[in-house]
């Protein structure tokens, strides 16, 4: 009896031993556990929070503006890529370092702070740099700097405001002159001064309204870069010019000769906006030549360009203005232009549908001689197509070489 009382207590006791062993043994495995899953979520938060920082960092080193990060110190701690340059610079931009170390300065006594930094280069630029603090909750965190480049953005503004202007001295003249015209002509009694009076308010409303043209073609052509590219044949783009510049030939009493080539050029092109730069090059060819000095155009494959060469025997331009008078609203003589010339904007035009069509405009000119225009534009060879130019109006002079101006 007493051995079984002992053997119950004794199997009692490994049953009790057990329980707290296999709990113990719970409890550290649930420990072990808890510290794992701890661990998987701290492991997981700091590639979450690693990540996080790579692509802000990433977007930091894309961005095209300075950023520079410093602490409350005034401690730089991280400055991006474009940035960068700023701290290994000389001259100039050195001045761009010591401005964004004073500004970071000033945004850490908690204000936001700007300026506009001049490098004169060259090339000359225009930074502008603003700098704000970095507060949290209370906590002063430091402060940034932002390098903004508005070199182009002046440029384009100070362009802008040239163009309007220009474009209102160029409305204001004619508009002045057919105000004062129509005054005296309320007045006038003679017929014969009624009638010359007459002619010249036509005659500027007929100037005004070609300003007003070419300012809409020359939008047209600057809006419309991306225009569809369509094959044309270069003798076509030539005819219709030709045929939109004959009233002035006329007029003025200039030939105007055409040497195309047998087979069609072909080019990707908007054709209307190639129109108008043949016709602005043989307008002026006509415009500034006396009377019957001949004006020819010519087409011509050169390489993998197809060139359109318009030649005069008039005036000719002077070297030093021989780069400008691509510019808008540069004009070589105003004088001389403002008695049958136009605002300035032709050549403006016309460059600007060479660049377009991934092409170019040169100029070769002799004062006194003439001049000699060169249009040139990739050519299309899967669109070359094979046609008679017989559709072409007007003779056609037969082919041969052409000089250097007389
Ligand atoms: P405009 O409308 O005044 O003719 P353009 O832009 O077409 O303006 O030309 C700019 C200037 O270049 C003209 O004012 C003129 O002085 C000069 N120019 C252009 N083409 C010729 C040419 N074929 N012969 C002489 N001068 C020219």
């Amino acid at each position: 009896m007493i051995l079984a009382v002992a053997l119950a207590i004794a199997v009692a006791g490994m049953v009790l031993a057990g329980i707290v062993a296999w709990r113990e043994h719970r409890r550290r495995v649930d420990a072990e556990e808890n510290r794992r899953r701890v661990h998987e979520l701290d492991r997981r938060h700091g590639d979450e929070v690693a990540e996080s920082e790579a692509r802000l960092r990433l977007s930091l080193d894309a961005i095209t503006q300075g950023v520079v990060v410093a602490d409350p110190d005034g401690t730089v701690l991280y400055r991006n890529p474009y940035a960068r340059p700023f701290t290994e610079a000389r001259h100039g931009e050195a001045l761009v370092e010591a401005a964004v170390a004073e500004l970071l300065a000033e945004a850490a006594q908690g204000k936001a702070v700007e300026r506009e930094v001049e490098l004169f280069g060259p090339p000359r630029r225009c930074l502008f740099i603003s700098a704000l603090p970095l507060r949290s909750e209370g906590r002063d965190h430091g402060s940034v700097a932002l390098i903004d480049d508005i070199t182009e953005p002046q440029r384009l503004d100070a362009m802008r405001r040239d163009f309007v202007a220009n474009i209102s001295h160029e409305l204001r003249t004619p508009m002045g002159a057919l105000s004062l015209l129509a005054e005296t002509l309320a007045g006038e009694t003679d017929p014969e001064v009624s009638s010359r009076l007459a002619g010249r308010v036509q005659a500027e409303a007929i100037r005004l309204s070609s300003t007003m043209d070419d300012l809409l073609e020359l939008s047209r052509i600057e809006s419309n870069q991306a225009a569809e590219r369509t094959p044309v044949a270069i003798q076509h783009v030539i005819a219709d010019a030709l045929s939109r510049v004959k009233p002035a030939a006329e007029d003025r009493q200039i030939p105007v000769e055409t040497v195309l080539p047998a087979l069609d050029l072909v080019v990707r092109a908007d054709r209307r906006q190639l129109t108008s730069a043949v016709f602005n090059l043989l307008d002026n060819a006509v415009k500034y030549s006396e009377a019957h000095r001949p004006v020819r155009v010519l087409a011509r494959l050169a390489d993998d360009r197809v060139e359109v060469e318009v030649r005069d025997h008039g005036y000719g331009i002077p070297p030093r203005h021989q780069d400008r008078i691509f510019e808008r609203f540069y004009q070589v003589d105003r004088a001389r232009e403002h008695t049958g010339g136009g605002v300035g904007l032709g050549l403006a035009i016309v460059r600007h549908v060479a660049t377009n069509h991934g092409g170019e405009v040169r100029v070769e000119s002799t004062q006194g001689q003439g001049s000699r225009f060169t249009l040139a534009v990739p050519v299309s060879e899967k669109d070359r197509v094979e046609e008679s130019p017989d559709e072409e109006p007007g003779a056609l002079a037969a082919p041969e070489p052409v000089g250097a101006p007389r």
